[in-house]
């Protein structure tokens, strides 16, 4: 293994905190720990065993105390990056960390690029490109779910997956190959027909990937949900009662289309992406503008409903309109809002109805349960659904040529042809592990993680 200059950058956080983290990898790493730290053991780490934690002094270039703290080291190959690497547990402080990464500059090393060190991990054969990836997903993880399908990939599920269907792609090749190369061996003559099944067997695990890819998105991205219903029905009261809700969580991102705000919001497990809360905030002074027209257009890009019926007056034909659509909707949920004032008329309609009360809170729980019900934990494997724009591409483009692999064969075509298509697959699959990405893809990729990371 050909071990590079050696690199430094703090892994935690910039804000003040119990713990933080300067790591180094590459040739200099633990001659460098050494340099700055002073084991209370006596031993110096170059002589510690790898992988576990040291005590002791960490010292500046004047022999100044900046910190009592641990250290340790792997050694190549078996460290995260492939390479020497050292490590200081120092007290989280940002002066600390940052006075250590400065020495560990005069020394030498050098400040790591963003994503620098999983970079190494993944030239250096530790881990696939689709496991490096999950690394930042897990660290951009917004819900549990997303961390746990995370960490699943991480752990090779998704590689391993690939892996497998690229293998079997790659017999096919081989031996259509090793008969036209080596004509006078004794092998085996390549027949088309015999490698159907594999072929369809690839093909039908590719679409089924490709399925949870809809699910994956979701997931990572928010469920864009739209809160609908005629002026004064009580939907801005309704997305209030919820960003006040104390289990949500909520962040405010811009808005898919111009001049639109979302709000992305936790409830419970869920999360949901709201559409176009600019428009439900203007409600109180534009009701004439907004309402019903501009309800339809959000109904039209959320994959949930959240439809708002006044509960304390009669049901209207605006309010009809709205929940017929709402029972066209791939999810919906009704809130007879006003809980807490009497009147309004009974409500018939095959969807769930919450009785919500924005001023008292009541029913909000519900309202949590109810879409928690509508968006149950996937049933696969941790790992194997589709996160990832770049996988989910590629695994489409596959799945192209072994379609056009399968027409091929049916339709008569010769081996070449077949062949062709299968390797053009095996390219797209490839891409998922990193053994045929393109290193300017790669280099973009590593571009988006943290430093340190
Ligand atoms: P929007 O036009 O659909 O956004 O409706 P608003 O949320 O602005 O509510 C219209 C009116 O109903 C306002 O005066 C609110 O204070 C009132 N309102 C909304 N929700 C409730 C509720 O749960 N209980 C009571 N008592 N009043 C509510």
């Amino acid at each position: 293994m050909i071990m590079s200059d050696t690199i430094a950058a703090i892994a935690t956080g910039s804000q003040i905190s119990a713990i933080g983290i300067v790591r180094l990898s590459g040739e200099r790493a633990i001659e460098l720990a050494d340099a700055l730290f002073r084991p209370f053991s006596g031993r110096a780490m170059a002589e510690s065993a790898p992988r576990t934690l040291v005590y002791g002094k960490l010292l500046d270039r004047a022999g100044r105390t900046l910190d009592i703290c641990l250290c340790t080291i792997s050694r190549a190959p078996r460290s995260y990056t492939g390479e020497d690497t050292a490590e200081f547990q120092c007290h989280g402080s940002p002066v600390v960390l940052r006075a250590v990464l400065d020495e560990l500059f005069a020394l030498g090393a050098r400040q790591a690029l963003p994503g620098e060190f999983t970079k190494r991990a993944f030239l250096n054969g530790m881990m696939a490109l689709s496991s490096a990836e999950a690394v930042a997903d897990i660290i951009d993880a917004e819900t549990a779910e997303s961390a746990i399908n995370a960490a699943g990939q991480l752990a090779g599920a998704l590689d391993g997956r690939a892996e497998r269907i690229y293998s079997s792609l790659a017999d096919i090749s081989a031996h259509y190959h090793a008969v036209l190369d080596y004509p006078d061996e004794d092998i085996e003559d390549f027949r088309l027909a015999a490698y159907r099944r594999t072929v369809s067997a690839a093909r039908d695990e590719l679409a089924a990937l490709l399925a949870t890819y809809e699910r994956g998105k979701l997931m990572t991205s928010g469920i864009p949900a739209a809160i609908v219903g005629r002026p004064n029905a009580g939907k801005s009261s309704l997305l209030n009662a919820l960003l006040g809700y104390e289990r949500a969580i909520v962040t405010r991102v811009p808005g898919t289309t111009r001049d639109t705000v979302e709000e992305k919001l936790m409830l419970g497990r869920v999360c949901l992406r709201l559409i176009d809360t600019a428009g439900i905030r203007e409600t109180d002074d534009e009701v004439e503008r907004l309402g019903v027209e501009r309800s339809r257009s959000a109904m039209e890009r959320a994959e949930l409903i959240i439809a708002v019926v006044d509960g304390s007056e009669c049901i209207t034909p605006d309010d009809a309109e709205i929940i017929a659509a709402a029972e066209r909707a791939k999810h919906a949920v009704i809130v007879l809002s006003k809980k807490d004032l009497s009147g309004g008329a009974a409500l018939e309609s095959p969807l769930r109805v919450v009785n919500v009360s924005s001023v008292t809170g009541e029913g909000i729980d519900e309202l949590e349960r109810v879409i928690g019900q509508m968006f149950p934990s996937p049933e696969l494997p941790a790992g194997e659904i589709l996160t990832n724009a770049r996988h989910a591409e590629a695994v489409s483009r596959a799945l192209e040529h072994l379609d056009a692999a399968l027409g091929a064969m049916d339709g008569g075509a010769t081996p070449d042809i077949v062949l062709t298509e299968t390797e053009g697959a095996m390219n797209a699959i490839g891409e998922l592990s990193g053994r045929t990405v393109r290193e300017d893809v790669t280099e973009r990729i590593f571009s988006r993680f943290c430093v340190g990371k």
